[in-house]
């Protein structure tokens, strides 16, 4: 079981490890703060003792780190990691900005999430909708910077199962409900949005900047992709 210092503080960008097991260009440590591929999110970059870490997994509790050559260091051994910060930050502002897209558009249309992907540079959102047009797309946005700019506290904690449940429109996901586990990690953005939710986060939405609507596609009937960035 690998602890996640990404749990603790979204904000650690650099950490000491010990080295449980190193497999070829693989490499598990007791403790790190590289958040992995999951839940539609990128996973982070960086360094481990100096070696460039190209992917991260989870098995799991347990988070792999690929390093882009041979791991250099053996069990037991202390290591010091460095994320790629700019890549992770932008990843965290992506992330909450999603999470308030998404909340503005289930409550202005009822439209559950089908699909997203957060990524540095340009993410997405995917909805259960018949329609979506370039306005329908601003007005949203429109909604979402709002929200950014009254400067919102974004908390997560952990609640039991069933208290969780309880908490309204916890789950808009359509095809993931949350996983069964007995306690629940949930990220909640002010009077906005509350999730279960295992990804990054930034702590107040006004580190956000603000969200720009790219573009939308469709993706089927019924499914309604929506493109965005962020901008400082
Ligand atoms: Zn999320």
């Amino acid at each position: 079981m690998t602890r996640k210092l990404f749990w603790e503080d979204m904000y650690i960008s650099e950490f000491e490890a010990k080295v449980e097991i190193t497999d070829g260009d693989t490499v598990i440590l007791n403790q790190t703060a590289f958040n992995p591929r999951g839940g539609g999110l990128v996973c982070d970059t960086g360094t481990l003792g100096g070696v460039g870490v190209i992917e991260v997994t989870k098995d799991g509790d347990t988070i792999a780190h690929r390093l882009e050559s041979r791991a250099p260091f053996g069990k037991g051994e202390p290591v010091h990691g460095v994320l790629d910060w700019e890549r992770r930050y932008r990843v965290m502002r992506m992330h909450t900005s999603a999470h308030i897209l998404s909340a503005v558009v289930n409550r202005e249309t009822g439209a559950l999430i089908t699909g997203n992907q957060i990524s540095p540079d340009e993410s997405r959102v995917d909805f259960s909708l018949e329609s979506f047009d370039k306005n329908k797309m601003s007005s949203y946005i429109d909604r979402v910077n709002e929200a950014v700019r009254r400067g919102l506290e974004v908390r997560t904690f952990f609640l039991k199962r069933e208290e969780a449940m309880k908490l309204p429109g916890l789950v808009k996901l359509a095809n993931a409900t949350p996983p069964s586990l007995d306690v629940l990690r949930i990220v909640q953005i002010g009077d906005v949005d509350a999730q279960a939710d295992g990804g990054v986060h930034v702590r107040n939405t006004r580190e956000i900047g603000k969200v720009v609507g790219l573009r939308t596609e469709n993706k089927g009937r019924n499914n309604r992709r929506l493109y965005f960035t962020v901008e400082s």
